[in-house]
């Protein structure tokens, strides 16, 4: 290191703020470009990155201006940020923030500094008291995220972490400065605490910033992910994900020897429900029927809508007997029980068709085929019937 090598506080201070502002800058201009659900989260998190610069740049004028500005308003814009990153959190995950963990420690924030800052000045006080509150800002945003991450996801570390940290000094600093109030003189005292609290502090927004945006990023891909593979009306798999899935489950039942069994479930005169009480009734009889369709099947059964009315469940482990038996229950509770369709009552009925993993299938939607074509049987039968496919042994449940 070259011996007039030097560090103060101020420029580490106006380096931070001029890092953290261009980060909120930059933000501001892509915020409108972020999906939707995660728009207002960026907003919050904006609103912080632009204000705490301002705090920032507030502290370097300590001793030139007056204190109002440099300790008050300083403190007061820098916890206001911490709470913005906070909300953000929580419009992140949509949650709602409670205000008394965010406002209490706000306003200790604020009194602290001006009672200790210009009433009573006592730096010790001060700043053992707003590192304090600040940090229990910083923690329950590090909270709310923990809270509400999925585990399996990584990425939330990186602003957890810099959350924690950036709290865990502050209340270091406040730790030492209560067994040791000698240590620090004066906010730009040049000793590991201050620079910690100040470096770390310009620091940190940066590295949480692109943790945040990272977030926001898995989410959205994991957003369009799904929408790929479910039905955006009944909300179970779609065709795409349904034929993916049968051809994955078929080659694990080949592997380990197991039955794998298919329902093609198609409910009978849909059309009617349409004519009768309009599209968006036969919009709903189709949610309320995947409901009930749904609370029939067992944990490890995956739903998917083929089409229109036309339904199929996969149901691995499972023979022949069982899988009609099943649609036999579907069938019966569905003839039992009309649908609830705001409040008109409407009898629905259903046509399902059973095969079974045979030999000669290949592929997945060789046995999808016999199923469909067992559920066109029944129609021919007279609806409102379970038959299984002939190479699943033939069952005939007319009631
Ligand atoms: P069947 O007993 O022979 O199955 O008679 P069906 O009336 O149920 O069958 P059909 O195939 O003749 O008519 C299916 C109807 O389902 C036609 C179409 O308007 C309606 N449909 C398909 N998809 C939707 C949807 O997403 N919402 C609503 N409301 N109706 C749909
Ligand atoms: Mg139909
Ligand atoms: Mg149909």
């Amino acid at each position: 290191m070259s011996p007039d090598w030097q560090f103060d506080i101020p420029s580490a201070l106006l380096v931070g703020a001029l890092l953290t502002l261009l980060i909120g800058l930059v933000l501001m201009a892509v915020a409108r470009s972020v999906p939707d659900a995660v728009r207002p989260a960026v907003r919050w998190w904006v609103v912080a990155t632009l204000v705490q610069p301002a705090g920032f740049v507030l502290i370097t004028l300590r001793g030139g201006a007056p204190a109002w500005a440099t300790v008050v308003l300083a403190n007061a814009l820098i916890a206001f940020a911490f709470v913005a990153y906070a909300l953000a959190l929580h419009r992140f995950f949509g949650s709602r923030a409670r205000p008394a963990p965010l406002l209490a420690p706000w306003l200790v924030v604020v009194a602290g500094s001006v009672w200790w800052g210009l009433l009573v000045p006592d730096l010790t006080a001060r700043l053992v008291v707003v590192s304090l509150a600040m940090a229990a800002i910083l923690a329950y945003g590090a909270r709310t995220l923990y809270r509400h991450a999925h585990r399996r996801d990584r990425l939330h570390h990186v602003v957890g972490l810099s959350f924690a940290a950036a709290g865990g000094i502050l209340a270091y600093r406040a730790g030492v400065l209560l067994v040791d109030p000698a240590r620090v003189t004066g906010v730009f005292t040049l000793n590991h605490v201050q620079i910690l609290t100040y470096a770390v502090g310009g620091i940190l927004p940066v590295v949480a910033t692109v943790g945040f945006l990272l977030m926001g990023n898995e989410r959205s891909a994991r957003e369009l992910e799904r929408a790929a593979r479910v039905d955006y009306l009944t909300d179970c798999y779609n065709r795409r994900a349904i034929e993916e899935l049968g051809a994955r489950m078929m080659a694990a039942a080949r592997r380990h020897g197991m039955s794998l069994a298919v329902l093609v479930i198609d409910l009978d005169h849909f059309k009617r429900i349409n004519d009768e009480l309009g599209h968006a009734a036969g919009d709903e009889a189709l949610v309320r029927s995947v409901e009930r369709i749904r609370d029939c099947l067992r944990a490890d059964d995956l739903l998917g809508r083929l089409g229109g009315e036309e339904f199929v469940v996969l149901m691995p482990n499972t023979d022949s007997a069982s899988a009609v038996a099943a649609a036999e229950r579907i069938r019966e509770n569905f003839n039992a029980l009309p649908l609830v369709l705001g409040d008109v009552l409407r009898p629905v009925t259903l046509s399902i068709g059973v095969a079974v993993l045979a030999p000669a299938d290949r592929l997945f939607s060789q046995l999808l085929q016999r199923g469909d074509r067992a559920m066109y049987a029944a129609k021919n039968a007279g609806r409102n019937l379970v038959i299984a496919d002939p190479m699943s042994g033939w069952v005939d449940t007319r009631p």
